[in-house]
C-alpha cells in the first residue's frame, strides 16, 4: 500500500466561473497517482457555513486567494505529505485538526475543500479506478436524478425575480443520458419561447447558465417552463417535475420577504408555496424560509404532507448535527450537500449518511462559483444519493459534470441504474 503515499502536494490560485480567484491543489503520490481539487464558491451562503479565506487589498478587487495558497503549501503540504491517501479520512481529520476552528476559518474553507478533494483524487487515481468507484465500491452503479437550474433568479442573475432557482428534474427517462436530452430540448424550447415572448435579451444566461429572462413574477417563470415542458413534447408532472431553490435569507430584510416585487410576510409567503404546489407539479422546495424561521419549514413540510420535499442547503449547511436536528423536528425532508459548506469530503460524507440513516433525501450540489472540477458527479455515484443539482445543461462548468456522469454511464454500461421517480418516492 506504500503506492498511496502522498509524496508531492503544491496549490495554486486559479480562476473560478465567475472569474474570481480559487484555490486548486495537485497532489502525487509514490505510486504516481495524480489528483487535482478545486473549491467552488458560493454567492448565496448559509451564515454557518465553513469560511473562505480572501486576500482583500486591491489586487483581483479583494477577491485573490493567496493567503489560502500559502495555507496549503505552508501548512498543509507539510503535515500530509507521508500519509497514506488511501486513508484520506484520516487526511482530512488532520486538516480539521490543524485548522482547529468550528468554521474552518484558519487555513479557510477553500483551501481544505480543495486539498480534500485533490487527496482522494490522487488516492483513486493510484488504486487505477474511477473515483466514484474507489469511494463507493462495484456496487456504485445508481445514476442521479439531475435537478437542472433553466431559469435563474436571486443573486445569480441580473433580472428581478425574486426565487434564485426554476429547475426542472426529468425522472421518467430510462438511462441518465436520455435525460440529460430530454432537459436540452425543454432548454432549449424554453430559450424559443422566451425570445419570442420578452425578446432577445431574455435569453441571456446568469451564473447557473439558465436563462435570465426580465421576468418580475415567480408563476411567470413557473408558466414559461411548463409551456417549453409541454412545446417539447412531453408533459409536466408525468415525465419531467419542477423544483423551486428559494434562497430566501437572501429576499428577507426586517422581518418581511421580498417576493414578486412586493414585501410579503411568512405566513404569506407560506400561502404562496401552499398555492404554488397546488398550481404547479412542484417536487421540492429549497430553503423556503430564512435560515432564522425553521419554524415555518416545518410548517410547511406538515402542510404539504409528502406532495413537495422541504429541502434545508443555507439552514443545514452540509453539517451532520444540524441535518439530523432539523429532519428529526419535523422541518426537512432532505439536505443540499456542499462539500465546501463543510470543509472535507469525510465530513460532507457523514451529513450523507446520517440522512441516509433517517430515510432523508441527500442532493449533491455544485456552487454558483464552479470550476472544471468533476468531484460531485463521482460523489453522487459512489453515495448513490440519487439526486444532484449542477446547473442548466450549458456552461462549461455545469456540463463538464453532466458530461462526467455519461461518462460514468458509459462506463457502468448495461450495470448503470437511472433512479428516475424512486428518488422520490
Ligand atoms: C444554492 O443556493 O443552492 C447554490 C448553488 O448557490 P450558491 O452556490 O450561490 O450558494
Ligand atoms: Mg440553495
Amino acid at each position: 500500500m506504500s503506492e498511496f503515499i502522498v509524496e508531492y502536494v503544491r496549490a495554486l490560485q486559479v480562476l473560478d466561473s465567475r472569474g474570481d480567484p480559487t484555490v486548486e491543489v495537485n497532489v502525487a503520490t509514490r505510486g504516481g497517482g495524480f489528483g487535482r481539487g478545486i473549491a467552488p464558491a458560493g454567492a448565496s451562503r448559509g451564515l454557518r457555513e465553513a469560511i473562505e479565506i480572501r486576500d482583500g487589498g486591491r489586487e483581483y478587487l479583494g477577491r485573490g486567494v493567496e493567503r489560502a495558497v500559502e495555507s496549503v503549501n505552508k501548512y498543509i503540504a507539510p503535515a500530509i505529505v507521508g500519509m497514506s491517501s488511501y486513508r484520506f479520512r484520516d487526511i482530512d481529520r488532520k486538516l480539521v485538526e490543524i485548522d482547529g476552528t468550528q468554521n474552518k476559518s484558519k487555513l479557510g474553507s477553500n483551501a481544505i475543500t480543495a486539498t480534500s478533494l485533490a487527496v482522494v483524487n490522487a488516492a483513486a487515481d493510484t488504486a487505477g479506478v474511477p473515483l466514484f468507484e474507489f469511494l463507493g465500491g462495484r456496487w456504485a452503479r445508481s445514476l442521479p436524478v439531475p435537478l437542472l437550474n433553466i431559469i435563474n433568479g436571486g443573486t445569480h442573475a441580473g433580472n428581478e425575480l425574486s426565487f434564485q432557482e426554476f429547475m426542472i428534474a426529468p425522472v421518467a427517462s430510462s438511462t441518465f443520458s436520455e435525460a440529460i436530452r430530454v432537459a436540452v430540448e425543454v432548454y432549449k424550447t424554453l430559450k424559443e419561447y422566451l425570445k419570442k415572448a420578452y425578446g432577445p435579451a431574455s435569453i441571456n444566461v446568469g451564473d447557473e447558465g439558465g436563462f435570465a429572462p426580465p421576468m418580475r413574477e415567480v408563476r411567470e417563470a413557473l408558466k414559461a417552463i411548463t409551456k417549453a415542458v409541454e412545446n417539447a413534447g412531453y408533459r409536466v408532472g408525468e415525465d419531467i417535475f419542477l423544483a423551486l431553490d428559494v434562497a430566501a435569507s437572501q429576499i428577507y430584510r426586517d422581518g418581511f420577504y421580498l417576493v414578486d416585487g412586493k414585501k410579503i410576510s411568512s405566513e404569506d409567503l407560506l400561502k404562496l408555496y401552499i398555492d404554488l404546489v397546488g398550481e404547479f407539479p412542484i417536487i421540492s422546495i429549497e430553503d423556503p424560509f430564512a435560515e432564522d424561521q425553521p419554524d415555518y419549514f416545518r410548517e410547511l413540510r406538515s402542510e404539504l404532507r409528502g406532495r413537495a420535499l422541504v429541502i434545508g442547503d443555507d439552514l443545514t449547511v452540509t453539517n451532520a448535527e444540524i441535518i439530523s436536528k432539523y429532519f428529526v423536528e419535523g422541518a426537512i425532508d432532505g439536505a443540499i450537500i456542499k462539500i465546501n459548506q463543510v470543509g472535507t469530503l469525510t465530513e460532507a460524507e457523514r451529513a450523507i449518511e446520517v440522512l441516509k440513516g433517517l430515510r432523508g433525501r441527500a442532493i449533491v450540489s455544485h456552487r454558483s462559483g464552479e470550476t472544471e472540477d468533476v468531484s460531485i458527479a463521482h460523489i453522487a455515484v459512489a453515495y448513490g444519493t440519487g439526486l444532484i443539482k449542477t446547473g442548466a445543461p450549458a456552461r462549461g462548468e455545469r456540463t463538464s459534470k453532466y458530461n462526467e456522469l455519461i461518462r460514468i454511464e458509459n462506463y457502468l454500461s448495461g450495470d448503470a441504474v437511472y433512479t428516475g421517480r424512486k428518488a422520490f418516492t
